[in-house]
């Protein structure tokens, strides 16, 4: 399925999800990444599945909900699929309801991938460091792609897109949260138009083990230098649309792929099929799934995840 959810976002209430590139196929690969490294590292754009499958997918769980959003994610790069405009344009005009694109931004310097996201009602683009040393120690880019060019990408669509832009700085301790590395990002978002500036930092495990968040006092004087940006430190609230699975392991090996489940959500989840005391999570954890600790946080992972 390339749709599922919807799932709980601490930006976009309640958020159908759509994937439209194979899993961990990115032009980054950052050390937050809560997908493990990235397995695909490229930047040619594809089409990787028959487009039609993937809006047939949209469809059958957009009749089961009642999403916020479309939101188009992918487990990786969704700029990377080469049918991305097509599919937000016939979103739009089966659904009344508003499409966002969560995209690391890298590729906006390609004339086709602007094009691609102008009918979008939300673009959230990641924007964590401002100079190419930074950009190169947390984002991990394909080799081709430099931090002018894609800064330029930014700075060019923000001035020709009419939807919202909503920008994400990833802080990671030690990385990105110095004062001259702040400072260098303020210097640079600057220039992007942009309507909101989200805060946030690792909550679930990291492609990278020695991966922190910054301390408090880092977070609130990124806040603080950039203006209007609001914190999303927390964790996600509310429930994981479940509708299209017909048991418990298979959601939450579905969901657990796209978006590592704390233990409690996942045995939450095998509570609303019913199979409460039945040890389906238990049996999963080994043969399919890994548990993580992170910031005293028990997580499952699928064991295909690379981590170190
Ligand atoms: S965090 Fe996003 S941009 Fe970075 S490697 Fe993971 S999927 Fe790619």
């Amino acid at each position: 399925m390339h749709a599922y959810g919807p799932v709980p976002s601490r930006r976009l209430g309640n958020s159908l999800g759509v994937s439209p590139i194979p899993p961990k196929t990115c032009s980054y690969t950052c050390v937050y990444c809560q997908l493990g490294r990235t397995s695909k590292l490229q930047i040619k754009r594809e089409s990787f599945f028959p487009k039609w499958d993937i809006l047939g997918d949209i469809e059958k769980v957009v009749k089961k909900s009642d999403p916020d959003y479309i939101t188009f994610v992918g487990d990786g790069e969704p700029a990377l699929c080469k049918d991305l405009g097509w599919l937000i344009h016939e979103t739009k005009q089966r659904w009344k309801i508003p499409t966002a694109v969560i995209t690391n931004g890298s590729l906006l310097w390609m004339e086709e991938v602007r094009q691609d996201l102008m009918e979008a009602d939300v673009v959230l683009p990641s924007l964590d460091a401002g100079s190419e040393e930074v950009f190169k120690k947390i984002n991990r880019p394909h080799k081709k792609i430099k931090y002018e060019q894609m800064l330029g990408g930014m700075i060019d669509f923000s001035s020709e897109y009419k939807g919202k832009v909503w920008i994400e700085l990833m802080l990671v301790r030690d990385v990105n949260d110095s004062e001259e590395a702040l400072k260098d990002i303020r210097k640079n978002i600057e220039l992007i138009r942009y309507d909101r500036a989200y805060v946030n930092i690792p909550i679930r495990p990291p492609a990278e083990s020695w991966v922190q968040p910054p301390s408090t006092d880092r977070i609130l004087r990124a806040q603080e230098l950039l203006g209007k940006a609001q914190s999303i430190t927390n964790y996600e609230k509310g429930e994981f649309g479940i509708e299209e699975f017909s048991n418990a392991r298979s959601a939450i090996l579905e969901i657990c792929l796209r978006h590592p489940l704390r233990e409690e959500q996942a045995k939450e989840i095998e509570k609303r099929f019913a199979e409460e005391g039945s040890g389906t999570v238990n049996s999963m954890i080994g043969p399919e799934l890994l548990r993580t600790y992170y910031r005293g946080k028990t997580y499952l992972v699928p064991k295909k995840f690379v981590r170190r």
